[in-house]
């Protein structure tokens, strides 16, 4: 049986092809993939990967090398079942059942994961990034790495928003900002958008700065409390500092810029906790002198642990009981995906904070926010 799938051959090179439905292995489900969230990382590989693509060197842990189905943020529906997944129900995972899936996979003996810090399994890789992943009609997955979510009442679209939802449920995690804690996310992203969120529900009081004034009205309907509209001419830290009301017990980068990284340690409290979200190419200096008299700490954040974050980012989702379309307001068909998902993307103006693909579309539609 074939299927159709965006196989990315290089950089500038995806193709939509029809190529083999997935065999499930021992362990793992098929999914027929309702939705796919794209993000940065694969908006980098096209425009100048590979580099976390195995293209031309089989990954170890994986198996894979060749071409590759890129999309690692989706959910999909049970189409069927690798040698030793129950399929009675009791255990989950019926025909049918709607899954999101944490796409990160771990081997669950090494030290790492028994001490359930599987984003540093000694074989840690990512379906969709070092395997076939889900910007395809099916996609083979660990069963161990999905959820059903199904009960939740989270849909097809809202399935494919957990994964991202968990990145930044662990990010916010590494930030320990308390209920009543200022919290400055600074960036209203793909990643962004969703700390915000998940930040104002855990009860802190949110301030959330970006460039660009849609974003920010989309933080606000978020939970932000306060948003700045950065001018790009004025020096950063004074303008998040006069709108905080105070210094902030957590402050969290997620654009990757070494500018907006020192302004973060500026706009901290004592003993506060500035976290690395975004991932910048450069190498960043930073005031050392500050950061020990001032007891701060800077953390960074990797992935997601599955058995602490996944569960408690579908609950996010399923929490917001206006739904995501102002987040994810539309799903592409695979024909559209360069053109109007990465293509934007790479060139710093994408169209919406989150963009979806639905394998199964002929043309755009309206993704339905739950
Ligand atoms: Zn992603
Ligand atoms: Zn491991």
């Amino acid at each position: 049986m074939s299927m159709r799938a965006a196989v990315y051959h290089g950089a500038g090179d995806i193709r939509i092809e029809d190529i083999e439905v997935p065999e499930p292995g021992p362990g793992e489900l098929l999914l027929e993939v309702r939705a796919a969230g794209v993000c940065g990382t694969d908006a980098s590989e096209w425009d100048h990967g590979p580099m976390m693509f195995p293209l031309s060197e089989r990954n170890e842990y994986s198996g894979h090398v060749g071409p590759m189905v890129p999309g690692h943020e989706f959910g999909g529906r049970v189409a069927g079942r690798g040698p030793g997944v129950e399929g009675s129900g009791v255990k989950g995972f019926p025909d049918g059942a709607l899954v999101a899936c944490g796409a990160g996979v771990s081997c669950g003996s090494c030290e790492a994961c028994r001490a359930v810090l599987t984003n540093f399994c000694e074989r840690y890789y990512t379906v969709g990034l070092q395997r076939h992943g889900a910007l395809a009609q099916y996609v083979a997955v660990p069963a161990g790495i999905c959820l059903e979510v199904g009960g939740l009442g989270l849909d097809d679209d809202g399935a494919a928003l957990v994964q991202p939802m968990s990145i930044a449920l662990h990010s916010l995690r590494r930030g320990r900002p308390g209920p009543g804690d200022r919290v400055a996310v600074i960036g209203v992203g793909g990643v962004g958008a969703f700390l915000v969120y998940a930040a104002a529900r855990s009860g802190a009081r949110v301030l959330a700065a970006d460039l660009d004034t849609g974003r920010l009205a989309v933080a606000e309907a978020l939970g932000a409390d306060v948003v700045v509209a950065v001018d790009r001419d004025e020096p950063l830290q004074a303008q998040i500092a006069d709108s905080m009301g105070g210094p902030a017990a957590a402050v969290y980068e997620v654009t990757g810029s070494p500018a907006v990284l020192s302004a973060a340690l500026d706009l901290v409290r004592p003993r506060g906790r500035v976290v690395a979200v975004g991932l910048g190419a450069e190498t960043v200096p930073v005031d050392v002198r500050s950061l020990t008299l001032r007891e701060l700490a800077l953390v960074g954040t990797n992935a997601h642990v599955f058995a602490a974050d996944f569960a408690a980012a579908a609950r996010l989702v399923a929490s917001r009981s206006e739904g995501w379309s102002d987040v994810a307001p539309m799903a592409l068909p695979l024909d559209l995906l360069v053109s109007e998902g990465l293509e934007p993307m790479a060139a710093g103006r994408p169209e919406r904070i989150k963009t979806l693909v639905d394998p199964w579309a002929a043309r755009k539609r309206p993704a339905s926010g739950r």
